[in-house]
């Protein structure tokens, strides 16, 4: 088998723009010449992004979703959930300045939609609703989308916009982490789902994907081949990582 992964661009860019959607999440633009090479072509793709260690020496690099691209302008967001100072990425969101420089390599992975798929369900905490927005956006007309997400409150809430039918259920964490809370399993469960025709995408705390993932596959007998999930952060652990979607 050969498991070379093709070499992934580095790009620089500078903070252009920095805007809080809610009270936890902070969207940063960075833009660049270089970054009009960047080719962005499915939803949930994400660049692994460097940000300054404590200790100066070495860059400290996390994984972010390409929230929106604009190609011509060569200018790209990302959306930080602010979970506090803890960590590189955690820091420098909280401290950004316009003309700060990040460097970012990629894209990886992404969501391939299954265009014979009637009807998607996406499962996520605050850190997976860069994609889950993009992956609504990205939905044919003809299909349709369930999307359970869990943010700490009413006021982390955004739009989800695009042409297929969808509905959002929020559940809210409150005090603890978004993703902690145990609701969206409960959610999952209570849910009735169409194990035969049903795409799912799960992504954000580790344990709850893992949870909700063994939920799907083992008590409700979805083909493995019908979900792909990752745990994009754990609970008490630094650069966590777990992912099935490479
Ligand atoms: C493919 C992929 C895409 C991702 N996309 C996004 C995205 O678009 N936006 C986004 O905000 N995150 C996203 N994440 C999650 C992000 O990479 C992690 O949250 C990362 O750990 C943050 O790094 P850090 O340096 O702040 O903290 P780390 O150094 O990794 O961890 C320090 C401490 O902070 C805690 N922590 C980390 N993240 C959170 C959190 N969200 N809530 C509460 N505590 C936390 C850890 O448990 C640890 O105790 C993505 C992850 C993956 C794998």
């Amino acid at each position: 088998m050969n498991t070379t992964k093709p070499p992934r661009t580095t790009y620089l860019a500078e903070v252009v723009q920095i805007r809080d959607l809610s009270p936890a999440m902070r969207r940063i633009s960075v833009a660049s010449h270089a970054l009009r090479a960047l080719r962005i072509e499915l939803p949930g793709q994400w660049m692994k992004t460097f940000f300054p260690a404590p200790d100066g020496v070495r860059p400290i690099g996390r994984a972010y979703t390409v929230r929106a691209f604009d190609q011509a302008a060569g200018q790209l967001d990302l959306d930080f959930v602010m979970h506090g100072d803890e960590g590189p990425a955690g820091h420098w969101v909280l401290n950004a300045r316009l003309g700060d420089v990040l460097s970012l390599a990629g894209p990886r992975a992404g969501y391939v939609i299954d265009p014979h798929a009637g009807n998607h369900l996406l499962i996520g905490d605050a850190t997976a609703l860069p994609a889950i927005a993009s992956i609504v956006q990205a939905l044919p007309p003809q299909a349709s989308a369930d999307v359970l997400l869990e943010v700490a409150g009413p006021r982390e809430r955004q739009e989800l916009h695009g042409a297929a039918r969808h509905r959002g259920t929020w559940l809210y964490s409150g005090a603890a982490p978004a993703g902690t809370s145990g609701q969206l399993l409960a959610a999952v469960r209570a849910s009735r789902i169409d194990a035969d025709s049903v795409r799912v995408w799960l992504a954000g705390e580790s344990a709850m994907v893992r949870a909700v993932r063994q939920h799907l596959l083992i008590e409700r007998g979805l083909p493995r081949a019908f979900l792909t999930s990752a745990g994009y952060w754990k609970l008490g652990d630094a650069d966590h990582r777990e992912r099935d979607e490479e």
